[in-house]
């Protein structure tokens, strides 16, 4: 049951083979026997009235394809009435007064919430190790990490404990632990989904998106989640199409660039293999094939690490320990209050990327921090645009090697380096797919799929027409082959 996509379930649902309320135990059975501490809080109550909501719809007649499937939120987005921590000591008795707009969407569509999964705190990392709530572990390897940092969410989807799950992507934060869980993860067109109730990292990169079982599942899911928002106003007044439609589309004549600096040293052979042969795979689908560059993707790193702790420092300066959130006991003045609310209620990583942000806004160093690396992020979404003049769709890897052991990586810049391939793409605001492309010492290799804004359909389309031809995506945790060719 577990395995199954929302195409399937739903048909389940529809035949009566299973309840809404019987599926939705089922999967709150397997998260509570789940060692991959993969949720923050599970919702059984609200989940199970959900259900029961959901079966008298279907009942009636009533249901959409959405209707009754049970998924994970990223706690990242607020959800009225039930504790919204995004991983933070923070924020750890914080219940949200409100829904962000994802979540109203979302129960809009009579889904059933599971629960809140965990996270790096305000989705700050790349392993899911930085949360006050303990490291989630990877469903195909309990030692390795998932990614990050919507790690608990790619563990829940590939472990069997939801449906599907909600992500945010600041800089990989949904496709790169979708690749290493062997999930199928989508990072929209910034602009696309409302960011409203969703908790700011960096507001100029942050966009959300669905973490499922398959491309098809992808678009169903996105179908709900997109649009414009009047209480985001970076949210894009851009019509939002049926995401199901051109799924079919053939892939005769679609040019695919393969960015050199994409495969560089520094990835990993085993990883550069599988990419190449998904890359054959489409080539035997009719597709050309050119190499192309992003030369100034090689400064993504050092641009996005300045953007993104300028903007976080900016979002968390409200966490003060004086309006909601963690508050020091026995304050003896304002200034103690706020130095050791934030001293406290902060963890590791949060506190240095605050400080970094901090410093590089600090008078006389904007210039040549923030505006430089504005600067730098200008060169890279034209080194885009030049490309996307070229070809259809950019493919590479998410990430230069496959999940890493839990507790290995110590040094923040080692862990930075993770990002090398999906930052490029959030500085631009570009839409970024990873699809499960096959298995490298027995741990799951994600394919990219980096496309020209608003290219969500092509994109969609892409990965659903690789996985026509694999079957990587259908692969569990407990039962993998290495080769997945239908060929
Ligand atoms: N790993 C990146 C970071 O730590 C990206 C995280 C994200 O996309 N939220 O900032």
């Amino acid at each position: 049951m577990h395995t199954k996509t929302i195409v399937e379930l739903a048909q389940g649902l529809k035949n009566k083979d299973f309840s809404c309320v019987e599926l939705t135990q089922y999967y709150l059975d397997r998260i509570r026997q789940s060692d991959l501490n993969a949720f923050i809080t599970v919702t059984d109550e609200l989940a199970l009235a959900q259900a029961q909501a959901a079966d008298d719809k279907i009942a009636l007649g009533n249901a959409s394809i959405l209707t009754g499937i049970p998924y994970a939120h990223k706690d990242i987005f607020c959800t009225k009435g039930v504790k919204t921590s995004a991983g933070s000591k923070m924020l750890d008795t914080f219940v949200s007064p409100y829904d962000a707009t994802v979540s109203q969407k979302l129960n809009q569509a009579d889904l059933v919430m599971l629960g809140k999964t965990n996270m790096d705190e305000f989705a700050m990392g790349s392993s899911s190790e930085n949360s006050f709530y303990g490291a989630v572990k990877n469903p195909w390897n309990r030692l390795k990490i998932p990614g990050g940092s919507s790690g608990g969410s790619a563990a829940s989807v590939a472990g069997g404990l939801s449906c599907f799950a909600t992500g945010t992507d600041t800089g990989g934060s949904i496709r790169q632990p979708a690749s290493l869980c062997s999930i199928t993860g989508l990072k929209p067109t910034y602009g696309r989904i409302s960011r409203y109730g969703m908790i700011a990292y960096a507001s100029s990169l942050d966009q959300a998106g669905p973490m499922t079982k398959t491309a098809q599942d992808a678009a169903i899911v996105l179908n709900v989640m997109a649009g414009f928002d009047e209480k985001d106003s970076t949210s894009a007044e851009q019509k939002v199409p049926d995401y199901t439609t051109n799924l079919n589309d053939s892939m005769k004549g679609l040019t695919i660039g393969l960015p050199k600096e994409f495969f560089s040293s520094g990835l990993d052979d085993e990883v550069a293999n599988h990419i190449m042969a998904a890359v054959k795979e489409f080539e035997a689908m009719g597709a050309i094939v050119k190499e192309v560059s992003l030369p100034n993707s090689i400064y993504a790193i050092p641009a996005y690490y300045i953007v993104a702790p300028c903007e976080c420092s900016s979002n968390l300066s409200r966490l003060d320990g004086v309006r909601y959130g963690y508050r020091a006991k026995e304050p003896k003045n304002l200034e103690d209050l706020y130095l050791r609310s934030r001293s406290e209620g902060f963890g590791e990583e949060v506190k240095r990327r605050i400080m970094i942000g901090a410093y590089a806004l600090s008078a006389g160093y904007y210039d040549a921090y923030y505006l430089k690396a504005q600067k730098v992020r200008h060169l890279i979404s034209d080194d885009f645009k030049k490309v996307f003049e070229q070809v259809d769709v950019i493919m590479g890897p998410v990430s230069p090697t496959t999940a890493f052991d839990l507790d290995s990586v110590k040094d923040p810049v080692s862990m930075y380096l993770a990002d090398i391939y999906t930052l490029s793409t959030n500085l631009a605001g570009l839409p970024g797919m990873s699809i499960p492309a096959g298995f490298a010492q027995n741990l799951p290799v994600g394919l990219q799929l980096i496309g020209n804004y608003w290219s969500e359909s092509k994109l969609l389309n892409i990965a659903h027409q690789f996985q026509q031809a694999t079957d990587y995506h259908s692969q569990t945790p407990c039962k993998y082959k290495t080769v997945g060719t239908n060929r």
